[in-house]
């Protein structure tokens, strides 16, 4: 067997997947390497939120160019993700998130996103069920949606085996090959050496240890977080309500009926710990009750964890690494899948083309971590 690719991508959640379509459309030889299962890292374990309400201009101008990825995804690649635009409601209950938020919607507005602030009882016209005791506006933004990760991935990974790309599940990669400064291919826990040029680190939070195999000490770390999702009722458009306070959450109705959320704990959990806790089921069902009072009825199907692959401002990593050929689309923080489509495309242009769309230089690698994304 030919072992020789034009680029070889290590990781098959949304990153690995979208790149590796893009570049199979361009007529590269495309390797897909994933040690588990396609879906089994963050991907799916997400909660399926899709947002452009970001602060910085290449974030979302990345996010709106994802949104328009995902709503011709079905002709794209034949496969039904079930996108919607159930839209995003960010919850001011204090004068200092009104302020933030009417300010990063003066920014949001430049690019053109169709955002506003709302006030609660326009909120509650949007969304009857929504409890706006204390509620002093929202930041909406009806374009905003959500779409299922893992049609998502299946469609990208077929695209790809459409394309002439292979894919290889249950191999990991343990070795990156790096001669003189340039990689020339990668060695599995089966012993087996692949060839290329190029190389791309999409491993998410197994991103650090993935860099290190040649040398590159990426900065970034897994971060733990819990999700749930509830039996399906009738759906009623609810959008994703995200409640910013210590003891909010975020949560949406997914088009099937449930609802699918988790809250960032107070205290950062690190690591990639994929066990539930009692607590956090306890604890995400006494939020969703409090934003939403008549989910007091509905069970909880499952729970489970997964990690979002962090860096110290909560934008991503894209780029090449000081290792010619050896590029990495990592540090998705918890936005990876609602941008993975256009980073995925951005990044096979940039390989093919030499080229990014805009000033992506809030992505480059080496670079100087400052204020931290405000809408993380
Ligand atoms: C609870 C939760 C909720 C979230 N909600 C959202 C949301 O609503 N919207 C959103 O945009 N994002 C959300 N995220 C974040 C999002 O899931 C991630 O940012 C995104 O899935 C990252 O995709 P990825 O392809 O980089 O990583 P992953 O999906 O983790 O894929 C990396 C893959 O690399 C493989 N791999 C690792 N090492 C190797 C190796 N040595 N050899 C071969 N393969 C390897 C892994 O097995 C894995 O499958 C959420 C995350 C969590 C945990």
């Amino acid at each position: 067997m030919n072992k020789n690719y034009d680029v070889i991508i290590i990781g098959g959640g949304v990153i690995g997947t979208s790149t590796g379509y893009y570049l199979s459309k361009s007529g590269m030889k495309v390797l897909l390497l994933e040690k588990d299962y396609l879906t089994a890292g963050s991907t799916g374990r997400c909660i399926t939120g899709v947002r452009q309400q970001f602060s910085t201009p290449a974030t979302i101008r990345t996010a709106m160019s994802a949104v328009k990825l995902f709503e011709n995804m079905k002709d794209e690649l034949g496969v039904d993700v079930e996108w919607t635009n159930s839209g995003y409601m960010f919850m001011a209950h204090d004068e200092a998130k009104v302020e933030a938020f009417k300010k990063n919607i003066e920014i949001q507005r430049k690019f053109g996103l169709d955002v506003s602030f709302i006030t609660a009882s326009e909120a509650k016209a949007l969304v009857p069920h929504l409890d706006t005791d204390q509620l002093l506006g929202v930041a909406w933004c009806p374009s905003d949606g959500q779409a299922s990760p893992f049609k998502v991935v299946l469609g990208y990974a077929r695209g790809i085996r459409d394309n002439g790309g292979s894919i290889i599940t249950r191999q990991e990669v343990t070795d990156i090959i790096v001669e003189d400064g340039h990689v020339k291919g990668v060695t599995t826990a089966a012993g087996v050496t692949y060839h290329s040029s190029r190389v791309i680190n999409c491993a998410g939070p197994w991103a650090r240890e993935v860099g290190l195999m040649a040398g590159i000490d990426l900065q970034v770390e897994p971060e733990r977080h819990e999700a749930l999702i509830t039996d399906g009722v009738q759906y009623e458009n609810m959008p994703m309500l995200v409640d910013y306070r210590a003891d909010g959450g975020y949560f949406v109705q997914r088009v099937t009926g449930q609802f699918i959320g988790c809250f960032t704990p107070e205290v950062q959990v690190p690591g990639k710990d994929k066990s539930s806790t009692l607590e956090f089921m306890k604890e995400m069902s006494r939020r969703m009750c409090k934003i939403v009072p008549a989910l007091e009825n509905v069970a909880i199907l499952r729970q489970w964890a997964g990690s979002y692959c962090m860096t110290p401002d909560g934008s991503p990593i894209v780029d090449e690494t000081p290792v010619k050929g050896l590029y990495c689309s990592v540090g998705m923080s918890g936005h990876g899948f609602m941008l993975g489509p256009a980073l995925g495309k951005f990044l096979a242009e940039y390989i093919v083309d030499g080229t990014w769309p805009f000033d992506m230089s809030e992505f480059a690698y080496g670079r100087k971590f400052g204020d931290k994304e405000a809408m993380a």
